[in-house]
């Protein structure tokens, strides 16, 4: 049985690649973390909790995957780069070994993917598994929800729905047997693909920005409050994937798209004489972005579905997540 710091030793300093640029004047190992910028630092902290966030039999490698993601998700909605993370974990003492490693090296794949480094944090033991991130970024403007501009396209950048269905199938209630689609879903929920590098590159571009973690409507409700605008969705333009709309159909599909949550896609707004701009750095980027609506004067989030005003089925449940009611 290895101690608290041999554990840290082993598994949380070795998380500190690859560099940072630009790098801490102090690194990871001492009291405290140090480090100097001339830029525009952007911070974003987010706990996820077994048995809220993900279920509590979830393997370490898919916790640490969407603690990491959850967590940088805000920096993609802010428009900026991510520079490094602090870690802190809270881990049940009869967890194995193995879990330790599991989780370590889990996280060392996300720091080559992201590119970003885990310059410190805090290590302890408790009855249930709580993971924290701070990320920390830089940009040049961060991005608001308060700046958008009727007359603004309403884009999304990444995919909707996907994780909330993914939540389904890892909860088990499917009849289906679906499981290439169902894999895809639970996937979609543990490895979210953030656009990151996109919107690092539109920053100068976009006038209002969210990312997409408690459902869009629930989200874009938050730039049109911020903004005191409203907004026109044309449902049909909803980027779903294949795998979303072949297991649920396409009605349950566009309810999760709607309201699902956790996808961590980023809804933006920007100026129509922006479009070929935002699609040719999204094209030169691989991520899909898709154009769902425009912004209007007029309060309220009014939605259509080829031409025609929609109700949805569920109307009752349009509202986001909320952790007390
Ligand atoms: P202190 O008791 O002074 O808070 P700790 O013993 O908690 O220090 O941590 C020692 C060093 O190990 C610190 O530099 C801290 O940043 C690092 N560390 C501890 N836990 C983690 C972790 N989960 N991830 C990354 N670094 C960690
Ligand atoms: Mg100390």
């Amino acid at each position: 049985m290895s101690t608290e710091f041999e554990r840290i030793a082993r598994w949380f300093l070795p998380l500190d690649q690859p560099a940072a640029t630009p790098p801490p004047l102090l690194g990871n190992g001492d009291d405290a973390l140090a480090v100097r910028t001339d830029q525009v630092q952007v911070m974003s902290i987010d706990a996820s909790v077994s048995g809220t966030h993900f279920p509590a039999g979830a393997s370490a490698e898919d916790v640490a995957s969407k603690a990491l993601r959850a967590a940088l998700s805000d920096l993609a909605a802010m428009g900026a780069r991510p520079w490094f993370y602090t870690l802190s974990v809270v881990v049940p003492t009869f967890f194995p070994e193995t879990w330790w490693e599991e989780f370590g090296q889990a996280l060392a794949r996300e720091n080559q993917l992201w590119q970003l480094p885990c310059l410190g944090g805090d290590t302890a033991a408790g009855e249930l598994l709580v993971v924290t991130i701070q990320v920390h970024g830089l940009c040049e403007r961060p991005l608001t929800r308060s700046q958008a501009l009727s007359g603004d396209d309403v884009w999304v950048a990444g995919t909707l729905g996907g994780s909330g269905g993914g939540l389904k199938c890892l909860l088990g209630n499917r009849n289906s047997r679906n499981t290439a689609a169902q894999q895809a879903l639970m996937d979609d929920f543990y490895r979210p693909v953030l656009p990151l590098a996109l919107m690092a590159e539109l920053s100068p571009i976009v006038n209002a920005a969210i990312d997409v973690s408690d459902g869009l409507l629930a989200d874009l409700g938050h730039i049109l409050e911020a903004s005191h605008c409203g907004a026109k969705l044309a449902l049909e333009h909803l980027p779903m994937t294949q795998a979303l709309v072949s297991e649920f159909g396409v009605v349950a599909a566009r309810e999760l798209a709607l309201s699902g949550g956790e996808d961590f896609a980023v809804c933006f707004t920007a100026p129509r004489a922006q479009r070929e701009a935002i699609m040719t750095r999204a094209d030169g980027l691989d991520t899909p972005v898709t154009r769902i609506g425009k912004i209007t004067e007029i309060s309220g989030c009014e939605l259509t579905l080829k031409g025609l005003p929609y109700v949805r089925p569920d109307a009752h449940k349009q509202k986001g997540y909320d952790h007390f009611v």
